[in-house]
């Protein structure tokens, strides 16, 4: 949404300028050319003004357990070192990892949950306290305390699969649901996220004559019966690198009035007001987690995008399975907490806060 804007404002008034207080568009890729942090650097110190530059980093990572990490710590740190009036806020920051020419200042204020979604949160966030802050009390009321959190239950006879996004019957009581809200009536459809880790999520493939070839998730389908018009993001969409980034520019709008099924990875810093999760395991990356684990993953990066109803789907624990694995990973903190950090060297202490939402 932010490109957007900033796109809309550079086409009011096109004319290529230098100077700060106008809108330039680059592109850099600090994931395979480490020379565009270099000219990224040079053009972001071509428009620093009276030595102050404010810099906002959605999906920062500075750790090394991403391939762009020790990038991303490079251009930081290089900033640092040239700017000594440096504000830079950076979303979805796992604290431990902040470069140590940052003075972090974290910003804990819940500005996206209601209360009632924040308590489904809260829990996730304290398991692993020690790389992610948890919210503060703010003493700025809510103005509610949310809609009850709605559980739904993979479980019974229609029920098919492990997992809900295998079953078509979850799909079926998620549209129930979502009808019984007003969706499609006094909520919109692109008011949802339908939200999972799982990496077996698809859409229909087809082939190149338009034939199916295999067929969309079942929950998919389920929804599709119920009558509701989906999009869907999966990891498997990305053979189709430009059908993807059409619909995530779409999703990124809301241009159209659909629902969106995603796998969440793709939808990071984006929110809706009605948000459904379906537990699910990442078969690339989960097979030593447990359950448990990957609830917190599900409580974390996909409850955290709803503001006000939230609809769970766990699945419930079978009892043949041992889950003794105590895996050991860190987490990114949810977007919808920032962290404000400014260079160590200098502070104005007079200079008015920023407020990031
Ligand atoms: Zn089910």
């Amino acid at each position: 949404m932010l490109q957007q804007q900033l796109c809309m404002s550079l086409s009011a008034d096109p004319t290529p300028s230098p100077t700060p207080g106008t809108v330039a568009y680059r592109e850099y890729d600090f994931h395979d050319r480490e020379e565009d942090v270099e000219q990224a650097l040079n053009d972001l110190l071509a428009r620093t003004k009276d030595g102050l530059l404010h810099v906002l980093i959605d999906e920062a990572y500075f750790g090394g357990r991403q391939k762009y990490g020790p990038t991303h710590s490079t251009f930081v740190t290089r900033l640092c070192q040239s700017v000594p009036g440096l504000y830079l806020w950076a979303a979805s920051v796992v604290h431990t990892d902040i470069p140590p020419e940052l003075r972090p200042e974290p910003l804990t204020v819940p500005l996206r949950c209601a209360p009632s979604v924040l308590r489904e949160i809260t829990p996730a966030i304290e398991r692993y306290q020690t790389s992610i802050h948890n919210y503060s009390n703010s003493g700025v009321p809510a103005p509610g305390d949310g809609l009850s959190v709605i559980r739904l239950s993979h479980h019974g006879n229609a029920h098919t699969g492990r997992w809900p996004v295998d079953c078509a019957q979850c799909g079926q009581d998620i549209a129930a649901e979502l009808h019984r809200l007003g969706v499609g009536n006094t909520l919109c459809y692109r008011d949802v996220f339908v939200l999972t880790r799982s990496s077996d999520l698809q859409d229909d493939i087809s082939d190149d004559g338009g034939r199916v070839v295999s067929p969309a998730s079942p929950v998919v389908r389920g929804l599709r019966a119920a009558g509701l018009p989906v999009c869907v993001l999966s990891k498997k969409n990305k053979a189709n690198a430009p059908r993807l980034e059409r619909d995530l520019q779409d999703v990124a709008l809301a241009t159209t009035d659909r629902l969106t099924v995603a796998y969440y990875g793709y939808l990071h810093g984006m929110e809706r007001r009605v948000v459904v999760v379906l537990s699910g395991r990442n078969q690339y990356h989960d097979l030593s987690q447990t359950d448990d684990s990957i609830e917190v993953f599900d409580r974390l990066e996909a409850a955290s995008r709803c503001t006000t109803q939230l609809i769970m789907v766990p699945t419930p624990t079978p009892t043949t399975e041992t889950n003794t694995t105590a895996a050991t990973f860190a987490i990114a903190t949810t977007t919808s907490k920032y962290i404000d950090t400014i260079p160590r060297t200098s502070r104005d202490e007079d200079n008015p806060s920023c407020i990031v939402q």
